[in-house]
């Protein structure tokens, strides 16, 4: 007891050398009283030295994580090893509001914590430090960063105009898609599509115009598809649209749908009343295939097939 004593005096030393450095100091005896609390955890919590000496831990935070606290704690006595948490695992320890102005977005403050193991000078371990370091600056970046550059990766994958993907975004997709399934043996079917004289559409009511068609044209695709379906803008006024277990037959009734919607829609730019109308080619997946860019050349061919025929026309491929 008295050896512990001594211990106590030289850490209270330490503390006063400590009180003024801008991180969170506690020490706890076996029970997880407090015995040293300085002034950071005063002025963080609002409960001052006086009331935290002695006191229970757990009594003073009621929400404090008790079962993860003590399992933590546990093994710093036992092994006499450290151990620390990040903010990554758990944002923090102490509910602390975060009064930085810089990081004013974030509500709470941040905390790496760290515990350390006192030893006495009998060897035992019947003290642990918990270190309490505000990272809410660090910590509200890096989360400013990640949410970033998700952004930025959804934006690099779509296409402005029509929000669908962009082609190269596309292509990938349907590069990883066609793996898959092939290995899986699923049908996929492939439409593509163009719009019909859609240079004249542009010579008759402008770019602008033009760009409003191509914008309403995803939509109705959007409104034509189901959420596993893959659609893309694949260049200018030309479409695709990978269907998910689909059939050639099945997809030829998905083209239909989408030709239907598009003979129909009329779309008003400024005083004009725009109608128009679409080609479309049809591929189905074969055990053939070893790319999938051969499922693009075959829709491609189909389509082709429907402009030949006249347009406003859905064309299913096949080999001869
Ligand atoms: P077809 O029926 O044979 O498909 O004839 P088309 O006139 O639709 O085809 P063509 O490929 O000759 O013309 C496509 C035009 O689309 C040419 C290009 O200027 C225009 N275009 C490409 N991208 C855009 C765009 O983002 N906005 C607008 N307004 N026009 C575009
Ligand atoms: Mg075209
Ligand atoms: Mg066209």
């Amino acid at each position: 007891m008295s050896s512990n004593k001594v211990d106590m005096k030289e850490i209270h030393w330490l503390m006063d050398m400590l009180q003024s450095i801008d991180v969170g100091l506690v020490v706890l005896d076996r029970s997880l009283n407090i015995q040293i609390w300085n002034s950071f955890m005063a002025n963080h919590s609002g409960i001052g030295n006086e009331v935290a000496l002695g006191k229970s831990l757990f009594e003073l935070f009621e929400d404090l994580p008790e079962r993860w606290l003590r399992h933590k704690v546990e093994p710093v006595f036992h092994l006499k090893s450290r151990t620390f948490t990040v903010w990554e695992q758990r944002p923090y320890l102490f509910q602390f509001k975060n009064y930085r102005p810089i990081t004013g977005t974030a509500q709470y403050m941040y905390q790496n914590v760290s515990f350390i193991p006192l030893l006495s000078a009998d060897g035992e371990v019947n003290h642990v430090g918990i270190i309490v370091y505000d990272v809410t600056d660090a910590a509200v970046r890096k989360m400013a960063i990640k949410s970033a550059n998700a952004k930025l990766e959804v934006l690099s994958q779509t296409d402005s105009l029509t929000q669908l993907y962009n082609r190269g975004f596309w292509e990938e997709s349907l590069a990883r898609e066609f793996k898959r399934v092939t290995r899986t043996g699923q049908p996929c079917s492939l439409i593509m599509f163009d719009i019909d004289h859609f240079k004249k559409i542009n010579d008759n009511y402008g770019h602008p115009a033009g760009d409003e068609v191509i914008r309403q044209t995803a939509a109705t695709l959007r409104d034509s598809i189901r959420e596993t379906d893959v659609p893309g803008r694949y260049g200018g006024e030309e479409f695709a649209v990978l269907l998910i277990e689909t059939s050639a037959d099945d997809a030829l009734m998905v083209a239909e749908r989408i030709r239907n919607s598009i003979e129909a829609l009329t779309v008003t730019h400024e005083s004009y009343s725009i109608q128009f109308t679409v080609s479309l080619g049809i591929a189905e997946l074969e055990g053939s295939m070893a790319e999938h860019e051969q499922l693009i050349h075959c829709a491609d061919q189909a389509l082709y097939q429907s402009k030949q025929t006249g347009r406003n026309f859905s064309t299913v491929f096949s080999a001869d």
